[in-house]
């Protein structure tokens, strides 16, 4: 096999009538496909349930986007037990051919690109560009993780040592959970499972249960692809069972999760505890939140300051691990800059994911609570320089919000939200920024906005998050670019897309002969 060199796939823009064309028509014909049913799938066979998850438009939350099948724990059970099964003839496959199937699914998914852009629209409220994006990052970890793969399959050099034949390999853990969550359903989904599954692995996925429909199209490509039954196994239902039955399982042999610090503990606590049978410690890969700070300090450009920070902030609604939801800036300049931020921030669209705006809908009505909880918080804890509220009709649709004044300690200065509302916390000087920057529990994205390189220098010693970007946005981590990955609560630091990502779900063996 003799793959083409990797390069991220370009997001389309949809600024010229083509594209923009074929996302009209591919949104039409999904619109036709809304409310089907789709089984589970364990060790290639379609399984359905009496309960189902029902999946709908947080646009439009009467329309249902489709149901699947809900597994309990007899289906975790059996899904596990088909991927032990199948983990015995997967492990054996030649990397090569592994691999070239990974770039297989990833041919698929480039064909089925509008097509799967078009129910992230319908499915989570993503708008066109952000949709693009999140199916350019699927396609990217297939092909990246197709590459990354190859190096490992020549194993790891070693000391000669007189008298003796010494070698060490790599060889893949075995059968695995996976565990999304719902804000990119298709490409961390994607990535969570084809990692392990490129090094040999086998998984039992759990999607979001605001996702299901996306993940089912993401198993019928694999499927399209030929990746054999059992190698992967598709298992919606609900977290608290059967996410937590799969985690406490004695047949679990690693977990990879994304999702919420809450669920994460929970999920790191259980995975520790050895249950009855259990042949192994788990190993446990944990993603969760952030609470993102952008630093402005008074030598910026303060028009990109801004036009980053309203992007890194209300892009998708701030429902980004990676979102600014912290602004810090020096006293100096921040009248102007709050000034430039509230007002592009303003002439923000909000609307039905379908017609594009620049704001689509939050997730759910449990997103469209937390938002509400957190803007009442706001009204105590700061100054309201712009929105604040949700928007009339059904849809979960919320102003962009802007609270200004806030104190570093303040809930909405440390809490995760993971909607469109941003604190602004003015600081005296560029040493205090840093100190308010690293004063949360988390540590996952930050960036700063600087023209001076003595204080960027300094940032890139200090500011303690896994992704760091000076005078940019600071969400937009791209495949084999930006390895994606946090410190502190917010998480085990796995750098998805990143070149040693795969070694998480692969052991050394080391052999040794005598002569
Ligand atoms: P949650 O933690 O609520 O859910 C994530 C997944 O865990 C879902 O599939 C959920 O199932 C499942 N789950 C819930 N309870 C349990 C349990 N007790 N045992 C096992 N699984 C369980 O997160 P969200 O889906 O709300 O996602 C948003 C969060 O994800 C944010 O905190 C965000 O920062 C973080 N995130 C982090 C990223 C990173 O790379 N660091 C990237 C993207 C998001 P169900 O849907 O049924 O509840």
């Amino acid at each position: 096999m003799t793959p083409e060199p990797y390069r991220p796939e370009p997001v389309e823009t949809f600024l010229s009538p083509e594209p923009l064309a074929a996302m009209h028509k591919a949104l039409v014909e999904v619109k036709a496909q809304l409310g089907r049913h789709y089984p589970l799938i364990i060790g290639g066979e379609k399984v359905d349930t009496a309960r189902k998850v029902v999946s709908t438009n947080p646009s439009d939350p009467a329309q249902v986007v489709g149901t699947t099948a809900m597994a309990s724990a007899s289906e975790a059970d059996a899904a596990l037990e088909a991927a032990w099964k199948a983990f015995a003839s997967w492990k054996k496959w030649p990397q090569e051919d592994r691999s070239r199937l990974l770039m297989k699914a990833a041919h698929v998914m480039k064909r089925r690109q509008r097509e799967l852009e078009a129910w992230l629209v319908y499915e989570i409220g993503k708008n066109y560009v952000e949709a693009a994006a999140e199916v350019a990052e699927a396609i990217d970890f297939l092909r990246y993780y197709a590459i990354q793969s190859l190096k490992y399959a020549a194993g790891a050099p070693v000391t000669h040592f007189p008298g003796e034949d010494n070698e060490a390999f790599y060889i893949p853990l075995g059968a695995g959970v996976v565990i999304a969550p719902w804000n990119f359903p298709l490409a961390i989904l994607c990535g969570m499972i084809m990692g392990p599954v490129a090094v040999g692995n086998t998984v039992v996925a759990k999607p979001a249960e605001d996702t299901v429909v996306i993940a089912a199209k993401l198993f019928e490509i694999f499927e399209e692809a030929g990746v054999p039954a059992g190698v992967v196994n598709f298992l919606p239902g609900e977290g608290s069972e059967v996410g937590a039955h799969l985690v406490a399982h004695p047949k679990t042999r690693f977990v990879n999760f994304t999702g919420s610090l809450e669920v994460g503990l929970r999920i790191n606590e259980t995975a520790a505890r050895l249950a009855p049978g259990q042949l192994w410690l788990k190993r446990v890969f944990l993603e969760l939140g952030g609470k993102d700070g952008l630093i402005v300090d008074e030598t910026a450009d303060l028009e990109a300051a801004a036009l980053g920070t309203v992007q890194s902030a209300f892009g998708f609604q701030g429902q980004k691990c990676s979102a600014a939801s912290r602004l810090i800036v020096v006293d100096k300049v921040a009248d102007l800059v709050v000034e430039r931020v509230v007002e592009r921030a303003r002439q923000l669209s909000v609307g039905p994911a379908e017609e594009n705006p620049d704001m689509g809908p939050v997730a759910s009505a449990q997103q469209e609570n937390t938002v509400r909880k957190y803007l009442d918080i706001g009204q105590d804890e700061g100054k309201l320089a712009l929105g604040g509220h949700r928007l009339e009709g059904s849809g979960y649709f919320f102003e962009p919000t802007v609270f200004d004044h806030v104190a570093p300690d303040a809930r909405i200065a440390q809490e995760e939200i993971f909607g469109p509302v941003l604190s602004v916390i003015r600081v005296p000087d560029f040493d205090a920024a840093l100190e308010v920057a690293n004063g949360t529990r988390f540590g996952l994205t930050g960036g700063v906005y600087s023209r001076s390189r003595d204080r960027l220098e300094r940032a890139r010693r200090e500011f303690h998050v896994g992704n760091l970007y000076f005078n940019r946005k600071i969400t937009g981590a791209l495949v084999g670019v930006q390895p994606f990955g946090g410190f502190n609560l917010s998480g085990t630091d796995t750098k998805a897309g990143g070149p040693d990502y795969l070694l998480n779900f692969l052991q050394m063996k080391s052999v040794t002969e005598r002569y």
